[in-house]
């Protein structure tokens, strides 16, 4: 069952069109890869989804809902219950300790201190850097801090994963780790997971893979559901 679409997305930058009426249908629980050259409208597209952008044409669906009708606190709302991203840089706070920041989503959701952390910890030890937990950002390697990135996006166990490409700036055997704690994960938690790649490699882990060109799917990857769904 599709849990969120993109129907006919159209967003201009300027002069530039990011995208022309890309259609793409994530459903329930599987890996969907997108796939593209750089400036085909990868990201965009993940923030259109992911309710951050407002598209200019179009449609976004989440639970059959058209995300665009939900205004801009309860989009936040959704972001911080249903959603959980994971960007190229890991993007954790450099302040707060590992832990913390891996802890973060579930206080903000009102969690008991003692509560986040044991829950912090259970996702650090299974990704492998429970024993970085009382370190900076700063003192991870590459690969280390992406799996923190990765634990506090999944600590609220979100139905949707969004990943810009998360192994970008990792060697490939990092990029391998964060691969398969990603996919054993989310076949636990159930979620499913918008991956945005320009690496065949990772686009391997996917279900499936729609392929973007100058902001809309190519007839080669074609998302016929969601195409179809759209008449
Ligand atoms: P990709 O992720 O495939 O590299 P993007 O979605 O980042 O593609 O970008 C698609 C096009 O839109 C590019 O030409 C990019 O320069 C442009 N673009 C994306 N975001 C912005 C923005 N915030 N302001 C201006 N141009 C943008």
């Amino acid at each position: 069952m599709s849990l969120l679409t993109a129907r006919g997305l159209h967003k201009t930058y300027g002069k530039t069109e990011a995208l022309r009426g890309a259609t793409v249908d994530l459903r329930e629980g599987e890996i969907l890869a997108v796939t593209g050259a750089s400036g085909s409208g990868k990201s965009t597209l993940l923030h259109c989804l992911a309710g951050i952008v407002t598209p200019d044409e179009g449609a976004v669906l989440y639970d059959g809902r058209r995300l665009n009708t939900y205004d801009e606190n309860r989009r936040t709302e959704l972001r911080r219950t249903d959603f959980g991203i994971v960007f190229q840089f890991g993007q954790l706070i450099p302040e707060l300790s590992v832990l913390d920041n891996v802890a973060l989503p579930l206080l903000l959701a009102g969690a008991s201190r003692g509560e986040t952390h044991r829950r912090a910890d259970e996702w650090l030890e299974r990704f492998g850097v429970r024993g970085q937990r009382e370190l900076r950002p700063g003192e991870l390697s590459g690969g280390q801090a992406q799996r923190a990135a990765l634990a506090r996006a999944l600590i609220t166990r979100p139905r949707v994963v969004f990943a810009d490409e998360p192994t970008g700036a990792l060697d490939s055997l990092a990029g391998e780790q964060m691969m398969t704690a990603l996919v054993h994960a989310v076949r636990e938690t159930g979620a499913a997971v918008l991956l945005i790649t320009h690496d065949a490699q990772v686009a391997a882990y996917a279900d499936r893979e729609v392929q973007l060109a100058d902001g809309a799917v190519t007839a080669l990857g074609q998302d016929q559901e969601a195409a179809n769904s759209e008449l």
